[in-house]
């Protein structure tokens, strides 16, 4: 007997590499503006983009700033480091973004591998914080709609990661028991956090073993580890 029925995954960095996908994007867009002009090269633009774009989430989860102003910010801000004061073109380079990247399709390794193996063993479904008109082109576009029952994406459920309300409308929309979920994601405080104050079973996918002081129910490295515990 199986222990879990249903299997809840993370999409951004847990199977979709979005890490990858917005190295490639923001490349492409780097060249298609000529911030050559402005920046040393691609990596100095990358470098200054990372921090800003990481601040700018933290303010948007914790409710401080709107979808807009994350969006366009995290551009404008860093045009500004080089003294590129152009709003309008943060703007069209923001839009450009969010409707380009969601179309990459690289996945974290052995992520097909693994689903393959599972699908005929869970119910499985997507538990992601971002926006409607991203996530499901990300799904659609590299392959991954087949193998998941439901999505819940925090923009729609109206609730994010790590709220209690976001976990518990997720398990109870797919009719699923919480000592049969299984919650797998790479976030320490949406995902690992959310599923312990709900009281939920959870993997923690660690892939470049970044030390931590949690108390983790289940931590891998690779998603390959899946195959041989599940
Ligand atoms: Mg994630």
């Amino acid at each position: 007997m199986l222990k879990y029925k249903h299997l809840f995954f993370d999409l951004d960095h847990t199977i979709w590499d979005f890490a990858t996908n917005e190295k490639i994007t923001l490349t492409q867009l780097f060249h298609h503006y000529k911030l050559e002009q402005y920046f040393n090269s691609f990596d100095d633009f990358f470098e200054r983009y990372k921090p800003i774009n990481l601040d700018l989430w933290v303010k948007y989860r914790n409710g401080e700033i709107k979808k807009y102003e994350l969006n366009i910010g995290r551009f404008y801000n860093t045009f500004c480091t080089v003294d590129l004061d152009n709003f309008t073109m943060a703007e069209s380079f923001a839009s450009d973004f969010v409707s380009i990247n969601p179309t990459q399709t690289a996945l974290i390794p052995h992520t097909i591998e693994v689903l393959e193996y599972l699908k005929s063993r869970y119910s499985m479904h997507i538990i992601t914080n971002g926006f409607i008109e991203t996530q499901y082109v990300k799904i659609d576009r590299s392959g991954l709609r087949p193998y998941f029952k439901k999505f819940f994406i925090s923009e729609e459920v109206g609730f994010q990661k790590p709220k209690t309300s976001f976990f518990e409308y997720a398990i109870n929309s797919c009719n699923a028991r919480k000592a049969e979920s299984l919650i797998i994601g790479d976030s320490l405080e949406a995902d690992i956090q959310g599923a312990k104050n709900y009281g939920l079973d959870h993997v923690f996918f660690n892939p470049d073993n970044t030390p931590h002081q949690e108390t983790i129910f289940k931590e891998i490295s690779s998603l390959l580890e899946l195959k041989d515990w599940l």
